[in-house]
Formats: C-alpha cells, sequence, structure tokens
C-alpha cells in the first residue's frame, strides 16, 4: 500500500497496513510481526522521513475515546493514541468545560503524532511537556512477548514525552487539562524587533510575522480574558476565515504558482498585505477559535527552526540577510556575517546556493523550555524561539525551497545551536543532531531499553538518532 504525506514530499510502500481497534488486536499484531519494524502513522501531517516504514504500518484512527477524571484535584484526560486533536478538544469543551494545555496552528493531528515531533503553539511549552502518562505496546525484553508498559516518571517520561516513535507504539496518554479559557487579539505592525519582544509579558500568547519584501513586523497581540464574548466575535470569524484562511492564501498561491511573478510578489508585500489586516481590531474567543487557524485547506510545505531566546535577534537579522542575499541582493549580507559563516566553514555553501524567493510570512513563537529529552524546546531553563518559513510551491517545483531549506538550517545550527523541528521538513544530520541536544544520548538509552531490539526506530531515526549508515535517500 501506498502512503502519501500531507506535503506530498514523502511517500512510501508498506507492506502490511493495519488499523487496529483495541490494544488486545495491537498486542496481536505484534505477536504476529515479531522481529518485523513497526511503525504507527497519526494522520501525516509531518514533512520529515519521521513516518516513514517498509514493512508494519499501524493507523490507530479507530482508537480515539477520551476519557476525562480528576487526580492530585487536577482535570485530567486519558486520551486514546488515535485520537485528533479537534476531537479532543471538541469532547473536552462540549462536555467538561475544559481544553488543552497548549494548541498549535491546527488541530489535525492525533495527539500520539503531535507529541512524537514536540508540536507546539506560541507562549506555552510544547504539547509534549504537559504529558505526565503514556502507555506503550512494546516487546518485553526478558521473554520477548508483545507486551503494554506505562511511563510515569523520570528520563523514561522524558523521553517518552517526544519519542519520534522510537520507543514502542503509543497506545494512550495522560495529560493535565485546563478549564476552558477566553483570548483577547489584537494586531499592530512594528518596525523593530524589539517592541513585539517588549509586548510579551503583556501578551504571553502572542506571535508574530516577519514580513517578506518589508521585514517589519506584524504582532498578533494575545492574552487571556475574562470579558465577554460579543458579537462581533462571529463577525471576526467569518472575516478571518474568508479574508485569511481563503483569500489571503489563493492570491499568495495565485502569484507564486500561477502567475510566477517576482514584481507582484513584491507589490502585493509592499502595498496591499498591510491593508487585509485591522489593526488594533479587539476581539474575543475561545481558545481553539483564535489559536488556530485552517492552515491545512492548502497544500504546503514548512521548515522551521528554534533558536535559544539569547540568540534570537541575531537569528532574525541573519534571516532577514539570508533571505535578501539569496533574492538577489548581494549586498544584503554584511562583512560580520561572511566572517562568521567563514569561521564555521559555511559561505562557500551560502555564495553557491541557488536563488529563492520566499513568499509566506514568517512566523514567531516562543516556546517555552520542554521538561523532554530530545523535544525542539528541551531545555533545563531557556525558552525558544521557533522561526517558521513556509512554502506553497507545487511539490513539483520546490528544489529552490529545499536547497533554502538545507542553507537555513545547516548555517542556523553552527551559528545559533537552531534546532529544526523534528515533524516539518528536517534536513539534520547525525553530527548537528549530537550537539544540538545534549540528551540525545539518555533518549537512545531509554529507547533501547524499551525497544531492544530497534524494531521500532525507521531508517530515518538510525541515522539521525544512532548515525548508523542506512541507504536512506533525503526527503525532498
Ligand atoms: C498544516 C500544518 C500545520 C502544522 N502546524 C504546526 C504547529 O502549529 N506547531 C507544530 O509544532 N507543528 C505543526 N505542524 C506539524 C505537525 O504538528 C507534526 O508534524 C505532527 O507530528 C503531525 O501529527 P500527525 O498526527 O499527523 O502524526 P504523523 O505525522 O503521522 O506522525 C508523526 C510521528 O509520530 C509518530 N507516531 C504517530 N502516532 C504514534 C503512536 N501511536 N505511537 C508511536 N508513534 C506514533 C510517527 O511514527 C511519526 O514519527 C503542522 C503540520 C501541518 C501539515
Amino acid at each position: 500500500m501506498r502512503i502519501n504525506n500531507f506535503g506530498r514530499n514523502v511517500s512510501f510502500a508498506a507492506k502490511h497496513f493495519y488499523e487496529p481497534d483495541s490494544e488486545e488486536e495491537i498486542l496481536e499484531l505484534l505477536t504476529r510481526h515479531r522481529g518485523d519494524a513497526v511503525r504507527v502513522v497519526g494522520r501525516l501531517h509531518s514533512w520529515s522521513d519521521a513516518i516513514v516504514g517498509d514493512d508494519v504500518i499501524l493507523d490507530l484512527r479507530k482508537m480515539n475515546s477520551v476519557r476525562v477524571e480528576r487526580r492530585n484535584d487536577q482535570p485530567w484526560a486519558i486520551i486514546a493514541a488515535g485520537a485528533q486533536i479537534k476531537h479532543i478538544v471538541q469532547e473536552l469543551d462540549s462536555k467538561h468545560g475544559l481544553t488543552l494545555p497548549t494548541l498549535g496552528l491546527i488541530t489535525e493531528q492525533t495527539i500520539a503524532g503531535a507529541a512524537a515531533t514536540g508540536t507546539h503553539g506560541s507562549g506555552k511549552h510544547s504539547l509534549s511537556h504537559y504529558i505526565d502518562e503514556i502507555r506503550i505496546a512494546t516487546y518485553d525484553p526478558s521473554t520477548g512477548e508483545a507486551t503494554v508498559r506505562c511511563i510515569v516518571e523520570g528520563d523514561e517520561l522524558r523521553a517518552a514525552r517526544c519519542s519520534l516513535g522510537c520507543l514502542g507504539i503509543v497506545l494512550s496518554v495522560g495529560i493535565r487539562c485546563r478549564k476552558q479559557y477566553l483570548i483577547e487579539q489584537h494586531f499592530r505592525i512594528v518596525k523593530h524587533l524589539s517592541p513585539a519582544l517588549d509586548s510579551e509579558s503583556e501578551y504571553p500568547q502572542q506571535q508574530f510575522f516577519l514580513l517578506p519584501f518589508r521585514y517589519d513586523y506584524l504582532i498578533q497581540h494575545r492574552q487571556e480574558t475574562t470579558k465577554k464574548i460579543s458579537w462581533m466575535t462571529h463577525l471576526h470569524r467569518w472575516y478571518w476565515f474568508l479574508s485569511t484562511d481563503v483569500a489571503l492564501h489563493l492570491v499568495l498561491i495565485g502569484i507564486r504558482r500561477w502567475l510566477r511573478s517576482h514584481v507582484l510578489m513584491r507589490l502585493f508585500y509592499r502595498h496591499l498585505a498591510p491593508l487585509t489586516i485591522i489593526q488594533g481590531w479587539n476581539v474575543i474567543d475561545k481558545s481553539q477559535n483564535l489559536l488556530t487557524m485552517e492552515h491545512h485547506l492548502f497544500r504546503h510545505i514548512e521548515v522551521e527552526i528554534f533558536v535559544p531566546r539569547r540568540h534570537l535577534s541575531k537569528a532574525l537579522a541573519f534571516v532577514q540577510e539570508l533571505l535578501q542575499y539569496l533574492d538577489g541582493n548581494l549586498a544584503s549580507i554584511g562583512q560580520a556575517t561572511w566572517d562568521d559563516l567563514e569561521r564555521h566553514g559555511l559561505h562557500t555553501m551560502v555564495r553557491e546556493s541557488p536563488s529563492y524567493t520566499h513568499h509566506y510570512p514568517i512566523c514567531v513563537r516562543k516556546v517555552l523550555a520542554d521538561d523532554t529529552l530530545i523535544s525542539m524546546a528541551s531545555s533545563d531553563e531557556e525558552a525558544y524561539y521557533a522561526i517558521s518559513f513556509i512554502s506553497y510551491d507545487s511539490p513539483t517545483n520546490r528544489a529552490s525551497f529545499h536547497s533554502f531549506a538545507n542553507v537555513l538550517v545547516r548555517s542556523t545550527a553552527h551559528l545559533f545551536n537552531a534546532r529544526p523541528h523534528w515533524g516539518k521538513y528536517c534536513p539534520v544530520d547525525a553530527l548537528a543532531a549530537e550537539r544540538l541536544y545534549p540528551k540525545l544520548a539518555a533518549f537512545r538509552a531509554v529507547c533501547e531499553q524499551y525497544d531492544f531490539q530497534g524494531v521500532f526506530r525507521n531508517k530515518w531515526a538510525s541515522k539521525v538518532v544512532w548515525n548508523e549508515p542506512t541507504s536512506l535517500e533525503p526527503c525532498n
């Protein structure tokens, strides 16, 4: 059976494909396929080879229950691995007045898939951080029999929270929930980074966008509120859906894919883009309505780098220099940056990189330090900023995006210790992964304890996490 991901940049064939609907069936499948390589897929919204398997593939979409209980006087949800986040949020809200502690930009992913790659939103930790109990199907190292293990603490929990699917089959997760809340939001455009960062304390859930061609900052100020939803909220929902989720994307895709006009793209950002945003319009809505978008409506590809807070301003300045350089402005990279690139042996790669014109707002989100071993914001103290680059080029015409993403990931890993998102386009190699993730060895140790035969790693994980030679072609 052929399996394609959302971005259509990853495609693979599996020998065996199953959609089990119970834990018993999963254990029976593990027994039947003892010794075979096993991978689980969620909703295939990853752009990296984390999803690839060529032997046994399981899709747990039929296991989607959501059960709420109280532990230590806190609301707590036990969620089956295949439940989509949109289903979970709907169940928690309508039946219990609760919600998840954080949300990414979309809610199409499964809970296990989202956690496995450190999926995050803005102003909170990543989803993985909030998971406190994980049940995993794997093989018992002493008997070799398929078994279920429950992980609740220590490095085992930190590894399982963001596991890239390498510990075993996640059956369910236990996650702290919180009471449903309202968000108040408005937009503002500022010229420089410092006002965008200064407003963080007042608007902890804000995110901001560096606009291509203009290089000013569109801030989406967001904070929790106890004010009431008004009739304007309904108007805003329609306005946002029609103007941003649909019209903006159609215009960008039209200019990029069909008209292929650099001049029109520049004109759009210079003169029209700011007009599509009503600055200062204060709206209040339920958390899931303002923290998410319908970003999955149009196929695209994305690379996202996580920069430690102390490097953010230099990293954003570098991004701007690099994008302008690749767009033909050869003077945009200053001598100090060339010197830095040369010191790391990266200058030839940048000089020889093919041209690339970026055409989508660059989203910047703060992610608090995660208590995990290898999520991108894993850290003992420092927050990370996720900087994302999206391309709407058609799947057959992405060569320039890939070369840009490769240059971006390699150079920012050296210059700013930037970590690429495991679930997005992720051209990271084993040497870089070892340097970027100080707890990678601890992660491997936990995996080896839970998966003593290595059947739950795929070739990509073997190559990047275990530095094993494989015949894997890079994803494209
Ligand atoms: C339009 C779009 C918007 C996005 N927005 C965001 C965002 O705002 N923030 C963000 O951080 N990311 C975002 N992402 C990335 C996305 O959240 C991740 O790639 C996520 O992993 C996808 O979840 P999935 O359910 O599709 O899992 P898949 O992509 O199918 O799988 C991801 C990983 O999880 C593993 N896995 C899945 N289920 C299990 C299981 N039961 N047991 C063991 N391993 C399992 C898979 O083997 C694989 O390694 C976005 C992606 C898209 C396409």
